[in-house]
């Protein structure tokens, strides 16, 4: 049988990780700034990861939700403190599409609406609650039928609040920074007069955090730069650092009800394991810290680069847009420098998503290399 090809790939296959840097067949040591898609979040194979999962592994691997299974109630105090966000409950699933679909849900259980208002340039994920509500048509299939969402401007308040007012819009979907379409961050002040709006009109306010969330900012989460309180928490990514673990954190307005939300996978003991491991390391590593330090670091740098039109984001999570298409630039890091860089949805926009653990050095290393390839263009 082969493979269903739907992903364009690079002809590099690692073998093996080690904090931010991946090793070939060959063992040639490439530089990660892209972290599989912002995904390894406390850096390849970390000791502390690699423990907590095996000696889960030697004792029960799964089984499902009927039974106690105590290691999810340590996850969520522990997401509930290093997040500051102890007052919400979580649902355990395994996506960062299932994660934002059952957000949508329990926004609709609770009002009864069904409008969705997302943004421009959003992304979600694929599902069909997730991929109606991202702004890519050529995603969305005949049957994932768009007729009750409604898109609008990232930071047009006036185009929220005309669209809120009519009263039977049931969420606001809005990722705390755009990632896939190139790094664009809200504004402070269009999120707290969002919170506002939603509060008015009884809209539920989904904070999707898959991507910039669990540190990457700079802070736990990025709304949290505009300290408002969202109604519905979307995580993934970072959560298990490869591991596919989702989580939603749910205010406690919303009313519980066996049998309302649920899933095989979500909150098994693998899951557990890989996240309360990153979680532990995250707080014995400070590394949200260390993703506001480098990061800012790495902008400020990065800003000197007369080549690069803008760069975009906060913490470990950045957007440099040029004026011509990165293609060939990132495959030169490849190939010459041995980083690994991403790419967005603007073509010329690269991505930057490394493990929280770059150091400034590591971050020094990227900064010579692309410097020395512009000078080269
Ligand atoms: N939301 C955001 C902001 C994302 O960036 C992604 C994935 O890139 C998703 C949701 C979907 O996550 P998953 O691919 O785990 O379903």
């Amino acid at each position: 049988m082969n493979l269903f090809d739907v992903y364009p790939i690079m002809d590099i296959e690692p073998v093996r990780g080690d904090g931010c840097y991946v090793y070939d067949k060959e063992n040639n040591k490439y530089l990660d700034l892209y972290g599989g898609h912002a995904v390894v979040s406390i850096g390849h194979s970390h000791p502390v990861y690699v423990r907590h999962i095996e000696e889960q592994l030697r004792k029960i691997a799964f089984y499902s939700n009927s039974i106690v299974i105590p290691q999810q109630q340590k996850l969520a105090q522990m997401l509930g403190k290093a997040s500051g966000c102890n007052d919400y409950s979580l649902f355990l699933c395994s996506s960062g599409a299932e994660a934002n679909e059952n957000a949508i849900k329990l926004a609709s259980f609770r009002n009864g609406r069904k409008k969705i208002l997302s943004f421009y340039r959003s992304f979600h994920g694929r599902t069909h609650g997730a991929v109606v509500a991202t702004d890519n048509s050529g995603i969305c299939a005949p049957v994932n039928d768009r007729n009750h969402v409604i898109f609008v401007h990232l930071n047009d308040i006036d185009a929220v609040a005309k669209e809120l007012s009519k009263g039977d819009v049931c969420a606001v979907i809005i990722e705390g920074i755009q990632g896939l379409a190139g790094i664009y961050t809200p504004d402070i002040d269009f999120l707290k007069a969002l919170r506002e709006l939603c509060t008015q009109f009884d809209t539920d306010l989904i904070l999707d955090e898959v991507q910039s969330g669990y540190g990457r900012s700079g802070k736990f989460f990025a709304f949290q730069y505009s300290d408002i309180r969202p109604d519905i928490i979307t995580v993934a990514k970072g959560m298990g650092n490869g591991f596919p673990v989702a989580g939603v954190l749910i205010d406690n307005k919303y009313e519980a009800k066996h049998g309302m939300l649920g899933t095989t996978f979500g909150g098994g003991y693998l899951a557990c394991a890989a996240s309360i491991a990153v979680l532990e390391v995250m707080n014995q590593e400070a590394l949200v810290e260390n993703a506001r330090k480098t990061g800012e670091y790495l902008i400020e740098q990065l800003k000197n680069i007369q080549q690069i039109k803008e760069v975009r984001g906060k913490g470990l999570m950045i957007g440099m847009e040029f004026d011509k298409p990165i293609a060939a630039l990132r495959n030169k890091l490849v190939s010459e420098n041995r980083i690994f860089t991403g790419t967005a949805s603007d073509k010329n926009v690269m991505r930057l998503l490394p493990p929280l653990t770059l150091s400034i050095e590591q971050a020094d290393v990227f900064l010579d290399s692309l410097k020395g390839q512009l000078g080269k263009i």
